[in-house]
């Protein structure tokens, strides 16, 4: 393997030109761009189809998704969430005027602790947000109980569980909604995008004019809503997606193998394992790094694969809880997040998408082989 050639942590998944290309004469004709046009409307039908849900509403991104989500149920107060995650999870409850509450993850699946966050339960707490985090499914069973004993809603993060189900259902039916991203970086790209999951008409309705200023009507306008509307030349764009990315997902779970294969004897090196019952979608590849066995630490693994031209990325390293916006909050402090911090510290998510090659598999595997002291 010659070693110019850089690999990121991914490389998104694009269709087909020439079929794009078909699409956008359609859009040049009609001169529809935006505004719940035709491919918008088709792209959500056979989104929801594909998905296995009911009610799905596409926007611009998946940040405007989580802001727009809590809009809808009208969330104040507290929110409980992680803070190994993303940081638009958090940041979206910041622009709702939301106090972000932190409870500390399990260690098999770095999910919310169920436990943890029904401590950090208040009079002022309202919801509840889990993140399915890599796209392992959240204890689904626990979270609803909490939820209808506090009367809490629920909404999960499911930016990473694109396609995930439990039991032949879509982790998207669980909670009061959850959202999806469709930026670049994730599994299914329609280069910027996101979608909330709802399980009735009414509440879909409330979401189409929350994307739209609030009209629900040209003179009508129910709440101060956004414009979160998701164009059609994404939507065109993201209908080409859906054929693809079944085969997308498919050649992701080869990579998955692969590397399970290639990293099993690797003192240090832990690799998760797939859920029983559980379709999974590959979007990311975690390692953790012990650093007292495997001899090196996790950054000093980071960087030797950079050494390589190898572009692994630390995700979720800094804690959401650690960055100035968030660290002077009484749950923010370490002692709290105990396990969180150790994870965030020992990970590290190796390059993972439909193009990798096993040879390129084999190369990246060998050098955290012999980067084994
Ligand atoms: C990507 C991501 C988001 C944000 O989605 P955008 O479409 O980039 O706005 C939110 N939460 C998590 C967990 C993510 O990974």
């Amino acid at each position: 393997m010659e070693e110019s050639k850089p690999i990121y942590v991914t490389q998104p998944a694009l269709p087909p030109l020439e079929e794009f290309t078909e699409y956008l004469k359609q859009i040049w004709e009609n001169k529809i761009l935006t505004n719940n046009g035709p491919f918008h409307r088709q792209f959500e039908k056979e989104l929801a189809e594909y998905l296995g849900v009911n009610y799905l509403s596409v926007l611009s991104n998946g940040t405007l998704a989580l802001i727009t989500a809590l809009q809808a149920l009208r969330i104040t107060g507290e929110v409980i969430t992680t803070p190994f995650s993303f940081v638009a999870t958090t940041h979206s409850l910041w622009w709702n005027n939301i106090k972000p509450v932190f409870a500390d993850i399990e260690p098999d699946f770095f999910n919310l602790d169920p436990d943890k966050v029904e401590a950090a339960i208040t009079p002022q707490t309202t919801a509840i947000m889990p993140v399915h985090v890599y796209g392992n499914p959240c204890n689904l069973e626990r979270f609803q109980q909490i939820a209808d004993t506090y009367g809490l809603k629920l909404i999960y993060d499911a930016a990473h569980a694109f396609g995930v189900k439990v039991d032949g259902q879509s982790l998207l039916n669980f909670g009061d909604l959850s959202i999806l991203s469709f930026h670049a970086t994730k599994v299914f790209n329609t280069i910027e995008g996101g979608a909330i999951i709802c399980h009735d008409e009414k509440m879909k309705q409330r979401i189409d004019y929350l994307k739209n200023f609030g009209f629900a009507g040209e003179t009508t306008v129910i709440a101060p809503g956004i414009n979160a509307k998701m164009n059609e030349l994404q939507a065109a764009y993201g209908l080409l997606q859906l054929k693809y990315v079944d085969d997308n997902i498919a050649k992701r779970k080869a990579i998955a193998d692969s590397y399970r294969v290639q990293l099993k004897n690797v003192a240090g090196i832990r690799c998760l394992s797939d859920i029983e019952d559980v379709h999974h979608a590959y979007s990311y590849f975690p390692v953790l790094v012990d650093s007292g066995i495997y001899g090196k630490t996790r950054d000093e693994l980071y960087e030797e694969l950079k050494k390589h031209n190898i572009f692994g990325r630390r995700y979720f390293y800094p804690l959401i809880s650690q960055f100035p916006t968030y660290r002077g909050l009484p749950s923010s402090k370490p002692e709290n997040l105990v396990v969180a911090e150790e994870v965030a510290d020992k990970v590290i998510c190796l390059p993972i998408y439909p193009t990798l090659s096993n040879d390129e598999i084999i190369f990246i595997s060998e050098i955290i082989k012999n980067g084994k002291c």
